[in-house]
């Protein structure tokens, strides 16, 4: 016998840390843009493992390359060569246009390692972080992270300074001797989808090689189609130093990697950095397969498309406590004058799965597979509502 919701919650409280506010439904299995409990109720997902499910859940070439992989070789150390590492490495130089890729299982071990090389890069130890970066838990990217509340029980972390997002002058004026890097999202996620000016990205880019500072981008939610491209860098036209991407690389196989510039590069030796599942040859099968369906399937226009059509359906509200509606491809964020944890649980209540994020940002990350006819049934949803 399955267990039942009551049964599940009671063994998570018993037995779970209790590290997270998790809503009251337990999912059982997932397709596409849907989502089903375990009573057999239906949701539409405008969540997506928070931007992760970029190609729909459980993609059946995704599910079929990791059958066919986990019979052939799931795991072999990094003590050896593996194929599947050789060509996914070439596919993700060709779709970022960086040079060198390190393999690791989250964007937070991504940002660790970006973190690093361009400490040993630079012989530098300060970051200059944005304020409401998000950028990860453990505690070199929790240094750079900049909510009060995650850090400060977990202080001393590495020295950094937080200026205010879509500010370049702000970057310019933080540059020291010490400066290791700059670290920033390009558009910002859990900080609320802010997205910043059309010329900040490419100012901060000039600020940097003037001053000879590395410039890190996190497009840990950004990357795989998410934002109407293949990563959220070429609506700005630059090349990060160092880069990293997790969340929807592995098409909701836990999967990532840091990537950099040749010469910057070329500063991480043997030894200096490793991890045992980094790269493993099941997730970098999942991680493959991921790449050809978005390529198939068009995603990355079809995010942009599909991103358009939202915003402008949520647009069409028009509620006074609606502030402002903001997103590029089908990363959305609607602000409101309220805090939208109701409208949260009623939506789940209606069959429409959304994130809070920043207590009065709705964000919509959904699958970019998703229809027009499911947002045209989220966006009346929320009419409802
Ligand atoms: C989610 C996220 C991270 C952390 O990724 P994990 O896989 O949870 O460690 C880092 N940076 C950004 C921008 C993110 O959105």
């Amino acid at each position: 016998m399955p267990l039942n919701y009551n049964e599940i919650v009671s063994k998570y409280e018993k037995y779970i840390f209790q590290t997270y506010t998790r809503q009251p439904i337990a999912i059982k299995s997932a397709q596409g843009a849907l989502v089903t409990d375990v009573n057999g109720k239906e949701y539409i997902d405008c969540v997506a493992g928070i931007a992760v499910n970029n190609v729909g859940h459980c993609h059946p070439e995704v599910v079929s390359a990791i059958k066919q992989q986990a019979e052939q070789l799931i795991h072999v150390s990094n003590l050896y060569y593996t194929e599947n590492q050789a060509i996914l490495a070439e596919e993700l130089a060709g779709i970022s246009g960086l040079d060198r890729v390190f393999y690791c299982n989250s964007g937070a071990e991504a940002v660790e390692g970006a973190l690093k090389l361009a400490r040993k890069a630079s012989g530098k130890k300060e970051f200059i972080a944005t304020e409401h970066a998000f950028h990860g838990r453990t505690r070199g990217a929790l240094s750079v992270t900049h909510k009060e509340k995650y850090r400060k029980p977990f202080e001393p972390l590495g020295p950094a300074v937080f200026v205010p997002y879509n500010n370049a002058d702000a970057i310019r004026s933080a540059i020291a001797d010490n400066t290791a890097g700059v670290i920033l999202e390009p558009i910002q996620g859990e900080g609320g989808v802010i997205i910043p000016s059309e010329t900040y990205l490419k100012e901060v880019r000039e600020i940097c090689d003037e001053n000879g500072v590395l410039l890190i981008l996190d497009e840990v939610q950004t990357g795989f189609g998410r934002t109407g491209k293949w990563f959220a860098k070429e609506h700005s036209d630059i090349t990060p130093d160092i880069m990293t991407t997790a969340k929807a690389m592995g098409g909701g196989f836990p999967m990532g990697a840091m990537l950099a510039r040749e010469d910057v590069a070329a500063n991480f030796v043997r030894g200096d950095h490793a991890s045992t599942f980094g790269g493993t040859a099941l997730a970098c099968a999942a991680a493959l397969a991921n790449i050809d369906v978005i390529k198939k399937e068009k995603l990355v226009e079809r995010s942009q498309v599909l991103g358009e059509y939202l915003v402008s359906k949520l647009r069409e509200l028009n509620k006074d406590y609606i502030l402002e509606i903001r997103g590029k491809g089908l990363m959305v964020g609607m602000e409101l004058s309220v805090k939208c944890e109701d409208i949260v649980a009623k939506a789940r209540e209606k069959g429409v799965l959304l994130n809070c994020t920043s207590e009065s940002v709705l964000r919509f990350v959904p699958p970019l597979t998703i229809t027009k006819q499911q947002l045209d049934t989220v966006v009346s949803v929320l009419d409802e509502i």
